[in-house]
Protein backbone atom coordinates (compact mmCIF):
# COMPACT_ATOMS: atom_id res chain seq x y z
CA UNK A 1 0.00 0.00 0.00
CA UNK A 2 1.21 3.85 -0.89
CA UNK A 3 2.79 5.80 2.04
CA UNK A 4 0.17 8.24 1.36
CA UNK A 5 -3.23 6.31 0.50
CA UNK A 6 -5.18 9.65 -0.03
CA UNK A 7 -6.42 11.16 -3.27
CA UNK A 8 -3.42 13.09 -4.10
CA UNK A 9 -3.46 16.57 -6.61
CA UNK A 10 -1.07 18.38 -8.10
CA UNK A 11 -2.46 21.59 -9.45
CA UNK A 12 1.34 22.90 -10.71
CA UNK A 13 3.36 21.43 -12.83
CA UNK A 14 4.40 21.89 -16.63
CA UNK A 15 4.11 19.68 -19.07
CA UNK A 16 7.57 20.33 -20.77
CA UNK A 17 9.65 19.67 -17.47
CA UNK A 18 7.83 16.21 -16.70
CA UNK A 19 8.01 14.57 -20.03
CA UNK A 20 8.72 10.53 -19.44
CA UNK A 21 12.45 10.26 -20.38
CA UNK A 22 11.80 7.25 -22.72
CA UNK A 23 8.94 9.19 -24.75
CA UNK A 24 11.82 12.38 -25.10
CA UNK A 25 14.47 9.96 -26.03
CA UNK A 26 12.07 8.10 -28.66
CA UNK A 27 10.64 11.41 -30.03
CA UNK A 28 14.25 12.84 -30.42
CA UNK A 29 15.52 10.46 -32.17
CA UNK A 30 12.98 10.22 -34.65
CA UNK A 31 12.73 13.94 -35.19
CA UNK A 32 17.06 14.25 -35.34
CA UNK A 33 17.39 16.31 -32.20
CA UNK A 34 20.53 16.67 -30.50
CA UNK A 35 20.31 14.98 -27.14
CA UNK A 36 23.38 15.37 -24.70
CA UNK A 37 23.85 12.07 -24.17
CA UNK A 38 24.86 8.79 -26.08
CA UNK A 39 22.12 6.08 -24.66
CA UNK A 40 19.07 6.42 -22.69
CA UNK A 41 20.82 5.11 -19.95
CA UNK A 42 22.99 8.16 -20.28
CA UNK A 43 20.32 10.49 -20.86
CA UNK A 44 18.21 9.89 -17.78
CA UNK A 45 21.75 10.35 -15.59
CA UNK A 46 21.99 13.84 -17.59
CA UNK A 47 18.70 14.64 -16.15
CA UNK A 48 19.38 13.34 -12.97
CA UNK A 49 22.88 15.27 -12.81
CA UNK A 50 21.48 18.39 -13.80
CA UNK A 51 18.31 18.93 -11.69
CA UNK A 52 20.61 20.72 -9.25
CA UNK A 53 20.65 23.80 -10.83
CA UNK A 54 22.29 27.46 -10.15
CA UNK A 55 19.25 29.44 -10.60
CA UNK A 56 16.11 30.42 -12.09
CA UNK A 57 18.04 31.13 -15.50
CA UNK A 58 19.97 27.82 -15.87
CA UNK A 59 16.80 26.12 -14.94
CA UNK A 60 14.81 27.38 -17.47
CA UNK A 61 17.85 26.82 -19.74
CA UNK A 62 17.05 23.05 -19.86
CA UNK A 63 13.94 23.21 -21.13
CA UNK A 64 15.36 23.43 -24.62
CA UNK A 65 15.12 20.02 -25.49
CA UNK A 66 11.48 20.18 -24.86
CA UNK A 67 10.94 22.80 -26.68
CA UNK A 68 13.32 21.70 -29.80
CA UNK A 69 11.21 18.59 -29.87
CA UNK A 70 7.63 19.34 -29.32
CA UNK A 71 7.07 20.78 -32.73
CA UNK A 72 4.58 18.95 -34.09
CA UNK A 73 1.09 17.77 -32.95
CA UNK A 74 2.07 13.90 -33.19
CA UNK A 75 5.11 14.70 -30.54
CA UNK A 76 2.76 16.98 -28.40
CA UNK A 77 -0.09 14.34 -28.64
CA UNK A 78 2.64 11.76 -27.36
CA UNK A 79 3.87 13.60 -24.42
CA UNK A 80 0.71 14.76 -23.09
CA UNK A 81 -0.39 11.17 -22.83
CA UNK A 82 2.07 9.61 -21.36
CA UNK A 83 2.76 12.21 -19.21
CA UNK A 84 -0.79 11.57 -17.83
CA UNK A 85 -0.08 7.56 -17.91
CA UNK A 86 3.07 8.51 -16.06
CA UNK A 87 1.27 10.30 -13.07
CA UNK A 88 -2.24 8.26 -13.25
CA UNK A 89 -1.46 6.09 -10.28
CA UNK A 90 0.38 8.40 -7.98
CA UNK A 91 -2.96 11.28 -8.55
CA UNK A 92 -6.38 11.77 -8.59
CA UNK A 93 -6.26 14.91 -9.94
CA UNK A 94 -3.83 17.25 -12.22
CA UNK A 95 -3.75 20.28 -13.68
CA UNK A 96 -0.99 20.14 -16.27
CA UNK A 97 0.40 23.59 -17.72
CA UNK A 98 1.98 24.35 -20.91
CA UNK A 99 2.64 27.64 -23.23
CA UNK A 100 1.25 27.24 -26.38
CA UNK A 101 3.45 29.74 -28.37
CA UNK A 102 6.60 27.37 -27.28
CA UNK A 103 5.70 24.92 -29.58
CA UNK A 104 5.24 27.23 -32.48
CA UNK A 105 8.68 27.19 -34.22
CA UNK A 106 7.74 25.38 -37.11
CA UNK A 107 4.91 24.81 -38.73
CA UNK A 108 2.42 25.10 -35.91
CA UNK A 109 0.21 27.79 -34.98
CA UNK A 110 -1.07 28.21 -31.01
CA UNK A 111 -4.47 27.18 -31.48
CA UNK A 112 -3.02 23.94 -33.48
CA UNK A 113 -1.10 23.02 -30.62
CA UNK A 114 -4.05 23.35 -28.11
CA UNK A 115 -5.73 20.75 -30.07
CA UNK A 116 -3.04 18.59 -29.94
CA UNK A 117 -2.58 18.73 -26.42
CA UNK A 118 -6.40 18.09 -25.76
CA UNK A 119 -6.52 15.07 -28.28
CA UNK A 120 -3.87 13.24 -26.10
CA UNK A 121 -5.12 14.62 -22.93
CA UNK A 122 -8.88 13.02 -24.07
CA UNK A 123 -7.52 10.15 -25.16
CA UNK A 124 -5.58 9.65 -21.94
CA UNK A 125 -8.33 10.03 -19.48
CA UNK A 126 -10.43 7.72 -21.54
CA UNK A 127 -7.44 5.34 -21.04
CA UNK A 128 -7.04 5.89 -17.31
CA UNK A 129 -10.05 6.36 -15.72
CA UNK A 130 -8.15 6.99 -12.27
CA UNK A 131 -7.48 10.14 -13.59
CA UNK A 132 -8.68 14.10 -14.31
CA UNK A 133 -6.60 16.18 -15.77
CA UNK A 134 -7.32 20.21 -16.19
CA UNK A 135 -5.00 22.35 -18.73
CA UNK A 136 -3.73 25.01 -17.90
CA UNK A 137 -2.49 27.75 -20.67
CA UNK A 138 1.00 30.05 -20.07
CA UNK A 139 1.61 33.37 -21.61
CA UNK A 140 5.19 33.94 -21.47
CA UNK A 141 8.00 36.44 -19.93
CA UNK A 142 10.01 36.84 -22.27
CA UNK A 143 13.35 38.61 -23.25
CA UNK A 144 12.12 39.59 -26.66
CA UNK A 145 8.38 41.44 -26.89
CA UNK A 146 6.26 38.89 -27.31
CA UNK A 147 3.02 40.69 -26.29
CA UNK A 148 1.34 39.40 -29.65
CA UNK A 149 1.73 36.05 -28.79
CA UNK A 150 0.51 36.54 -25.17
CA UNK A 151 -2.39 37.92 -26.53
CA UNK A 152 -3.08 35.23 -28.91
CA UNK A 153 -2.72 33.13 -25.54
CA UNK A 154 -5.54 34.92 -23.66
CA UNK A 155 -7.69 35.15 -26.89
CA UNK A 156 -7.41 30.91 -27.46
CA UNK A 157 -7.88 30.66 -23.49
CA UNK A 158 -11.08 32.97 -23.78
CA UNK A 159 -12.58 30.72 -26.95
CA UNK A 160 -11.36 27.10 -25.42
CA UNK A 161 -12.02 27.71 -21.56
CA UNK A 162 -14.74 25.39 -20.01
CA UNK A 163 -14.31 23.66 -16.55
CA UNK A 164 -13.38 20.63 -17.81
CA UNK A 165 -10.20 20.49 -20.16
CA UNK A 166 -8.99 23.69 -20.90
CA UNK A 167 -9.40 25.75 -17.22
CA UNK A 168 -7.14 28.79 -16.61
CA UNK A 169 -4.55 31.04 -17.57
CA UNK A 170 -0.54 31.49 -16.32
CA UNK A 171 2.18 33.74 -16.77
CA UNK A 172 5.50 31.67 -16.61
CA UNK A 173 9.09 32.27 -17.70
CA UNK A 174 11.96 34.03 -15.38
CA UNK A 175 10.22 36.28 -13.39
CA UNK A 176 12.36 38.93 -12.23
CA UNK A 177 13.23 39.79 -15.73
CA UNK A 178 10.14 41.81 -16.46
CA UNK A 179 8.79 44.52 -14.15
CA UNK A 180 4.87 41.97 -12.93
CA UNK A 181 3.28 45.59 -14.39
CA UNK A 182 4.39 44.87 -18.07
CA UNK A 183 1.43 42.00 -18.19
CA UNK A 184 -1.38 43.90 -16.92
CA UNK A 185 -3.31 44.46 -19.71
CA UNK A 186 -3.13 40.70 -20.74
CA UNK A 187 -5.26 39.71 -17.69
CA UNK A 188 -7.69 42.62 -18.06
CA UNK A 189 -10.48 40.65 -20.22
CA UNK A 190 -9.77 37.27 -18.64
CA UNK A 191 -11.14 39.31 -15.24
CA UNK A 192 -13.70 41.12 -16.91
CA UNK A 193 -15.12 37.72 -17.95
CA UNK A 194 -14.27 36.24 -14.38
CA UNK A 195 -12.33 33.34 -15.91
CA UNK A 196 -9.90 31.46 -13.99
CA UNK A 197 -5.83 32.34 -13.22
CA UNK A 198 -3.28 31.41 -11.46
CA UNK A 199 0.11 33.47 -12.08
CA UNK A 200 3.78 32.65 -11.41
CA UNK A 201 4.50 35.20 -8.99
CA UNK A 202 6.74 35.87 -5.73
CA UNK A 203 9.56 32.83 -6.60
CA UNK A 204 12.54 34.68 -7.58
CA UNK A 205 11.03 38.63 -7.63
CA UNK A 206 9.80 40.41 -5.05
CA UNK A 207 6.95 39.81 -2.66
CA UNK A 208 4.94 42.86 -4.29
CA UNK A 209 4.39 40.69 -7.40
CA UNK A 210 2.26 38.35 -5.46
CA UNK A 211 0.13 41.78 -3.99
CA UNK A 212 0.11 42.47 -7.89
CA UNK A 213 -1.11 39.35 -9.47
CA UNK A 214 -3.75 38.81 -6.86
CA UNK A 215 -5.12 42.26 -8.69
CA UNK A 216 -4.89 40.42 -12.10
CA UNK A 217 -7.92 38.65 -10.82
CA UNK A 218 -5.84 35.36 -9.78
CA UNK A 219 -6.80 32.74 -7.43
CA UNK A 220 -3.94 31.13 -7.28
CA UNK A 221 -0.75 32.00 -7.25
CA UNK A 222 2.07 29.76 -9.04
CA UNK A 223 4.85 29.52 -6.01
CA UNK A 224 4.34 32.58 -3.85
CA UNK A 225 6.19 31.85 -0.97
CA UNK A 226 8.33 35.32 -1.21
CA UNK A 227 4.84 36.56 0.50
CA UNK A 228 6.36 35.21 3.73
CA UNK A 229 8.92 38.07 3.87
CA UNK A 230 6.29 40.70 3.52
CA UNK A 231 3.39 40.70 6.15
CA UNK A 232 1.67 43.20 4.91
CA UNK A 233 0.99 40.91 1.42
CA UNK A 234 0.87 38.04 3.22
CA UNK A 235 -1.89 39.15 5.02
CA UNK A 236 -3.70 39.91 1.98
CA UNK A 237 -3.47 36.54 0.22
CA UNK A 238 -4.62 35.39 3.69
CA UNK A 239 -7.75 38.15 3.28
CA UNK A 240 -8.20 37.21 -0.33
CA UNK A 241 -8.22 33.31 0.47
CA UNK A 242 -5.43 32.91 -2.26
CA UNK A 243 -4.17 29.52 -2.79
CA UNK A 244 -0.44 28.99 -3.25
CA UNK A 245 1.43 26.34 -4.92
CA UNK A 246 4.22 25.45 -3.25
CA UNK A 247 6.83 23.21 -5.47
CA UNK A 248 9.59 22.23 -2.19
CA UNK A 249 12.13 21.31 -4.75
CA UNK A 250 12.08 23.31 -7.28
CA UNK A 251 12.25 26.43 -5.02
CA UNK A 252 15.78 24.78 -3.25
CA UNK A 253 16.89 23.87 -7.00
CA UNK A 254 16.55 27.42 -8.31
CA UNK A 255 17.83 28.20 -5.04
CA UNK A 256 14.85 30.63 -4.30
CA UNK A 257 14.71 29.05 -0.81
CA UNK A 258 17.80 28.18 1.03
CA UNK A 259 16.90 24.59 1.83
CA UNK A 260 13.66 22.37 3.12
CA UNK A 261 14.35 23.48 6.89
CA UNK A 262 14.27 26.94 5.76
CA UNK A 263 11.28 27.33 3.32
CA UNK A 264 8.47 28.91 4.71
CA UNK A 265 5.82 26.77 3.45
CA UNK A 266 4.64 25.09 7.09
CA UNK A 267 4.50 28.91 8.66
CA UNK A 268 2.65 29.80 5.47
CA UNK A 269 0.20 27.11 6.10
CA UNK A 270 -0.25 27.41 10.16
CA UNK A 271 -0.29 31.02 9.63
CA UNK A 272 -3.51 30.45 7.86
CA UNK A 273 -2.68 30.52 3.87
CA UNK A 274 -4.18 27.44 1.58
CA UNK A 275 -1.03 26.13 1.41
CA UNK A 276 -0.61 23.18 -1.82
CA UNK A 277 2.62 21.04 -2.78
CA UNK A 278 3.57 20.22 -6.19
CA UNK A 279 6.35 19.33 -8.33
CA UNK A 280 6.80 21.89 -11.31
CA UNK A 281 8.78 19.75 -13.28
CA UNK A 282 9.11 16.19 -12.49
CA UNK A 283 11.75 15.10 -15.14
CA UNK A 284 13.81 18.08 -15.21
CA UNK A 285 13.73 18.33 -11.48
CA UNK A 286 13.91 14.71 -10.54
CA UNK A 287 10.32 14.60 -8.29
CA UNK A 288 7.66 12.51 -7.61
CA UNK A 289 4.74 14.31 -5.68
CA UNK A 290 5.96 11.02 -3.34
CA UNK A 291 9.04 12.81 -3.25
CA UNK A 292 7.73 16.25 -2.27
CA UNK A 293 5.82 14.66 0.63
CA UNK A 294 8.97 12.96 2.07
CA UNK A 295 10.32 15.58 2.51
CA UNK A 296 7.78 18.23 3.69
CA UNK A 297 7.68 15.65 6.43
CA UNK A 298 11.29 14.79 6.97
CA UNK A 299 12.75 18.29 6.75
CA UNK A 300 10.28 21.18 5.86
CA UNK A 301 7.99 20.67 9.22
CA UNK A 302 4.44 19.24 7.71
CA UNK A 303 3.01 16.56 9.33
CA UNK A 304 0.95 13.63 7.77
CA UNK A 305 -2.53 15.35 8.46
CA UNK A 306 -0.84 18.49 6.60
CA UNK A 307 -0.59 17.02 3.89
CA UNK A 308 -4.61 16.23 3.74
CA UNK A 309 -5.04 19.44 4.29
CA UNK A 310 -2.64 20.30 1.45
CA UNK A 311 -4.89 17.66 -0.20
CA UNK A 312 -7.71 19.43 0.65
CA UNK A 313 -6.71 23.14 0.06
CA UNK A 314 -5.59 21.26 -3.69
CA UNK A 315 -9.07 20.35 -4.59
CA UNK A 316 -11.14 23.39 -2.94
CA UNK A 317 -8.93 25.70 -5.25
CA UNK A 318 -9.00 23.54 -8.56
CA UNK A 319 -10.50 24.47 -11.35
CA UNK A 320 -12.59 21.55 -11.78
CA UNK A 321 -16.12 21.44 -11.38
CA UNK A 322 -17.33 22.77 -8.39
CA UNK A 323 -19.95 19.47 -7.96
CA UNK A 324 -17.29 17.22 -8.58
CA UNK A 325 -14.90 18.80 -5.56
CA UNK A 326 -16.78 17.21 -2.45
CA UNK A 327 -16.03 13.60 -3.18
CA UNK A 328 -12.50 14.07 -3.39
CA UNK A 329 -13.30 16.34 0.25
CA UNK A 330 -15.00 14.01 2.12
CA UNK A 331 -12.60 10.93 0.98
CA UNK A 332 -9.83 12.94 1.79
CA UNK A 333 -11.08 13.73 5.36
CA UNK A 334 -11.64 10.52 6.02
CA UNK A 335 -7.45 10.04 6.31
CA UNK A 336 -6.80 12.20 8.97
CA UNK A 337 -5.12 10.75 11.74
ZN1 LIG B 1 6.02 26.61 -12.55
Amino acid sequence: MSKYPFPKVDLHFHLDGSMVPEVTWKLAKERNVKLPAETLAEFKQFLIDTADCGDVGEYLARFDIPTAILQDEAALEETIYTTIENVKDDLCYAEIRFAPQLHTHKQLNQEDVIKAILKGKKQAEKDFPSIKVGIILCCMIANYDNSEENFETVRLFEKYYDNRHIVALDLAGEEDSVPMSHFAPLFVSPKEKGLPMTIHAGDNGIPENCSTVIDYGASRIGHGHKCFYDKKVMQKVIDTNTTLEICLTSNIQCKTEPSYKEHPAKKLLDAGVKVTLNTDNMILGNVTIIDEYDRAINEAGFTYNDLITCNINSIKASFMPEKDKQAYIDELKKHYQ
